[in-house]
């Protein structure tokens, strides 16, 4: 067989098992309603946790940014791509996070590379849940660590994993909020287990900063931890910050080493300042605006209300990540086209984003969604389940 040809088997098999992916493509703006090439939908399905994706403010700042530093960076941070205004937020992430140092990533999915990569060599051992986020286990698969991966918070045998290793350096890498299912990695138990076994933990908190903790400051705050030289921090910009990028925060002597040595930091270009000057302003709005969390965990509650009422079959979350499981990838299909259908958008997240007979739809909530649209959902979502559960 042709190497196209294999291909195009491959494309054909996943149109028979329901696993093809389409992109969606929008016209404007993210937000509650998005205008995509087929028309309007309501859209429960963004990482625009507090509705700043497009705030006017941020745009402003995107703006005078752009009129000051251009638009591309030109080079990456150790060439000439790395601006002052990169320093002014990496000092404010850290003040905002309490850790004595930040450095900004272009993505999250290379900063959580660059920290394995810096951090483990052979012989190392790495251990991660098994929902951990695709960026995760792709750290770890690319870093020359041995590998382990312990059932879904499973603290025992997180335990296990690290008492039967005799490696040099352990670290455990976990999503703080789990990106598919919105629940809370067991993080007090695993902060006092790294601590036990001298590892390092690294918690990968892209869904709970700037929605956790009254001041947003994320799930450290939640649980009340700090960072420290064995707690180390991910932050993404992407989601509840309305911009993109991400940062790691922790010690002196961990961020110097990723500025070194993580492959990931090193030889990309710089984000874009002006989008630096568009997080500094969005950080500012986390801080200053409290009602964007109080809101979305009022629209999180009265969905759970009116979802109980109905009898869907809701996930032990209570973070604006609220998966309704239903099974096979094509069941999950339908309900999502019969939601669309009735103007609704959420999307289908089938395997290998979530095991097999997980498929399911992942709502997700935004400050910027009202109590009608949380009750026009939960219509829609009666009419598109029936005969699912
Ligand atoms: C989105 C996400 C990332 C990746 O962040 P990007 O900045 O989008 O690359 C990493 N970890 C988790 C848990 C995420 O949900």
């Amino acid at each position: 067989m042709t190497w196209d040809a294999e291909l195009a088997g491959r494309i054909a098999q996943r149109h028979t098992d329901n696993l093809f992916r389409r992109r969606l493509t929008l016209t404007g703006a993210q937000g509650p309603r998005i205008d995509t090439d087929d028309g309007q939908y309501l859209s429960f399905c963004s990482n625009d946790y507090l509705g700043l994706a497009a705030d006017p403010r941020l745009v402003q700042a995107l703006k005078d940014g752009a009129d000051r530093y251009g638009v591309g960076s030109g080079a990456s941070h150790l060439v000439t791509g790395h601006q002052q205004i990169h320093d002014r937020l990496e000092e404010a992430l850290a003040e905002f996070v309490g850790a004595p140092r930040a450095l900004l990533f272009s993505t999250g999915y290379m900063a959580n590379l660059g920290i394995a990569n810096a951090l483990l060599h052979r012989g190392d051992l790495l251990i991660e849940d098994r929902l951990n986020h695709a960026s995760l286990i792709d750290a770890g698969l690319l870093c020359r660590a041995e590998l382990r991966r312990y059932p879904h918070a499973d603290v025992d045998a997180a335990r296990r994993l690290f008492a039967a290793s005799e490696a040099q350096h352990k670290m455990l890498l976990t999503d703080a909020v789990f990106s598919m299912d919105g629940d809370l990695a067991p993080l007090p138990e695993l902060a006092s287990l790294a601590a036990a076994h001298d590892a390092r933990l690294v918690l990968d908190d892209a869904h709970g900063l700037g929605v956790l903790g009254d001041q947003g400051r994320g799930s450290l705050e939640h649980h009340a931890l700090q960072v420290s030289p064995e707690l180390i921090l991910m932050g993404t910009l992407g989601k509840a910050l309305g911009t993109f990028g991400a940062f790691v925060a922790g010690e002196g002597a961990l961020i110097d080493t990723l500025i070194q040595e993580a492959r990931t930091y090193i030889y990309t270009t710089a984000p874009p300042p002006a989008v630096a000057a568009a997080t500094l302003e969005a950080l500012r709005i986390v801080r200053e605006e409290p009602w964007r969390r109080e809101r979305l965990r009022s629209l999180v509650q009265r969905f759970r209300c009116g979802a109980r009422e109905l009898d869907l079959p809701l996930a032990d979350s209570h973070t604006p990540i609220q998966p309704i499981i239903i099974g096979e990838p094509g069941q999950a299909l339908a309900v999502s086209r019969r939601l669309l259908n009735n103007g609704v958008l959420v999307t289908a997240i089938r395997p290998p984003t979530v095991p097999k007979h997980t498929s399911r739809l992942r709502i997700t909530f935004s400050a910027t969604h009202d109590e009608h649209d949380v009750d026009l959902l939960l219509e829609a979502l009666n009419g598109a389940m029936h005969g699912v559960h």
